[in-house]
């Protein structure tokens, strides 16, 4: 038996290039076409997995697959594949927002942790958004102000067009000649989080913004 081995983010990437194969499908593009369409799909899908073995190989490899059927079958077998996000207690979140006396804290038993590339909540009486992700194998936490914006528009972290909001975090980066010195970093990100969490298929961005808030 293949342990867990797909990571959220991962499973978006490939359900997506299912559904570019399904639209060319529709379409009716030429045999030719279709073949080159499923050949990119098949390889970029492989290409997120650098060390897999032979099954995993197997699993992920969609080239055979011809009716809808069967690129169903084959994304609801992959999700068994899921890696979830790591457990994390209500005790360790306090920990990594020490300056937050009244943390108001997730409702972390009715969130679905096989779905999360990020775990994030909002406060919203103190316009505060909280995000957590696993870094280097390490979890950790970055505060947000935020400012609901009502026009559409990219998220920075999925990429998607939709409803976003601005927020905007300190960094801890600083200079050594001025300590009233600080940087902040804004983005526009989804305002809501399981529904970014549903669309994000890569991760460089979440990292890099990590790092540099994180003075990383
Ligand atoms: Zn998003």
């Amino acid at each position: 038996m293949t342990e867990k081995f797909i990571k959220n983010e991962q499973l978006n990437f490939i359900r997506k290039q299912v559904a570019l194969i399904k639209d060319s499908k529709q379409k009716n593009v030429p045999q030719n076409v279709l073949a080159s369409v499923i050949d990119l799909a098949n390889a970029k899908i492989l290409d997120l997995f650098p060390n897999t073995t032979r099954e995993q190989q197997e699993l992920l490899d969609l080239s055979r697959l011809t009716t809808d059927n069967e690129y169903e079958q084959y994304i609801r077998r992959l999700s068994d594949f899921l890696l979830p996000f790591p457990q994390i207690t209500e005790q360790q979140l306090k920990k990594m927002f020490p300056k937050q006396k009244k943390l108001k804290l997730p409702d972390l038993a009715n969130i679905d942790h096989s779905q999360l590339t990020y775990l994030s909540w909002n406060d919203l009486r103190a316009n505060k958004k909280f995000i957590v992700y696993e870094l280097d194998g390490k979890l950790v936490g970055i505060e947000c102000e935020f400012t609901p914006t009502s026009k559409k528009n990219l998220c920075s972290f999925c990429n998607c067009f939709g409803e976003v909001a601005y927020f905007s975090t300190v960094t801890k980066a600083k200079k050594p000649k001025n300590p009233d010195y600080y940087k902040a970093i804004g983005n526009l990100i989804c305002a809501d989080s399981s529904e970014c969490n549903k669309k994000i298929t890569n991760v460089e961005y979440l990292t890099t913004f990590f790092k540099d808030s994180l003075g990383i």
